[in-house]
């Protein structure tokens, strides 16, 4: 039987689920992320509304820039953007909740992320049926969690996802085999996964923009300049991906990382730091039901953005934050002196991360 799925993305998540919580902010442009400090904020934007967006402000940018965008708006007689922290600890407690009723209507879920999910609907036997149980997937969450998701539907991981992306917010696209072609052809070929900015800018020089182009370009050239990302290209343009929706009931890291004002080698100050990450991670382990970690991973920025990490093992998996926060520094403590840091570099970022959860 033909697979079915579904590519299920919140809309607009932490910035929705703020709004949601606070009615004052109705209307307004809502920007979570770093501390903009005025402009002088280092850190980078985690999700903006609708309303920030028409702005131009949008995840993954300095926040920096989400304030001078901000700014910009305001001079020109619109709101100014509410800036509010990420508080992940609030986002996983609906995460929570919105795969639950996922999981109570689809056996076969693979969550991605915090707010993304795909789901195996090959068992409701067609894309009616599945439109359906979707539907009602959407209006349970916007009942229960007053919330939008925006979904996706076709026959692969790969058009279900580029379907969720086109009708997005509260959307709904389903996108039959025989449509797939067609709706591919004209998006940018950068709306592929695995095809950034570095392999679209390449494309372009060989003339291909869009998917459709990117056909006409013969898998020999494609392996021949970006090996078998090359061939991936191939299929995918094709609307081809056979991968399975795999049932991982959660991420298999947690981490936090934390950017700071200035950059600084103070180690009391990084130290503390460094602790209060751990204690972080710790919490968010224990809400998304892990109890025991094998594997600590520490990463440090460089004010040169140079960036190294070091993980470590544990002989047994550990359940203790002091276990988590004893790892971490014996990892990063290096970094303090000339074992790690001969050159007395600032550090402009530390983070801590664990994996193989169980
Ligand atoms: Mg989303």
């Amino acid at each position: 039987m033909a697979r079915i799925i579904a590519h299920l993305d919140m809309d607009a998540f932490f910035a929705a689920i703020e709004e949601r919580d606070r009615p004052e902010l109705a209307g307004r442009p809502v920007v979570v992320g770093a501390d903009p400090r005025g402009g002088r904020g280092r850190g980078v934007v985690s999700t903006a509304n609708y309303t920030a967006r028409a702005y131009g402000i949008h995840s993954a940018q300095p926040i920096a820039t989400a304030w001078r965008l901000s700014e910009e708006a305001a001079k020109a007689g619109k709101k100014k953007a509410v800036f509010l922290p990420v508080s992940m600890e609030k986002y996983s407690l609906v995460s929570a909740e919105v795969m639950k009723i996922v999981r109570n209507k689809v056996q076969i879920v693979e969550q991605t992320s915090v707010d993304e999910a795909y789901l195996d609907l090959s068992f409701t036997g067609s894309f009616e049926n599945s439109e359906r149980v979707m539907r009602e997937i959407k209006a349970e969450i916007k009942k229960k969690e007053r919330l939008t998701a925006s979904v996706g539907i076709g026959p692969n991981k790969l058009i279900a996802k580029i379907a969720s992306d086109l009708d997005k917010p509260d959307g709904l696209r389903v996108v039959r085999p025989k449509e797939a072609q067609g709706v591919l052809d004209p998006l940018a070929a950068r709306v592929l996964p695995g095809v950034g900015p570095k392999s679209s800018a390449r494309l372009s020089e060989l003339g291909a923009q869009t998917i459709g182009d990117l056909r006409d370009v013969g898998l020999r050239r494609l392996t021949d300049l970006f090996g078998k990302a090359g061939l991936n290209m191939y299929e995918m343009s094709r609307g081809r991906d056979d991968s399975p929706v795999t049932e991982e009931r959660e991420p298999k890291s947690v981490g936090e990382q934390e950017t700071f004002d200035e950059d600084t080698l103070d180690s009391g100050f990084l130290t503390e730091r460094m602790e209060k990450t751990a204690e972080r991670v710790y919490e968010r382990l224990k809400q998304q039901g892990f109890t025991r970690f094998k594997t600590v991973v520490v990463t440090v920025r460089f004010a040169n953005f140079v960036t190294h990490t070091r993980s470590r093992s544990l002989k047994v998996p550990d359940s203790t934050v002091d276990a988590l926060k004893f790892t971490a520094l014996a990892l990063f403590l290096p970094f303090l002196d000339k074992r790690e840091n001969p050159h007395k570099n600032l550090i402009r970022l530390v983070g801590v991360r664990v994996e193989n959860l169980s």
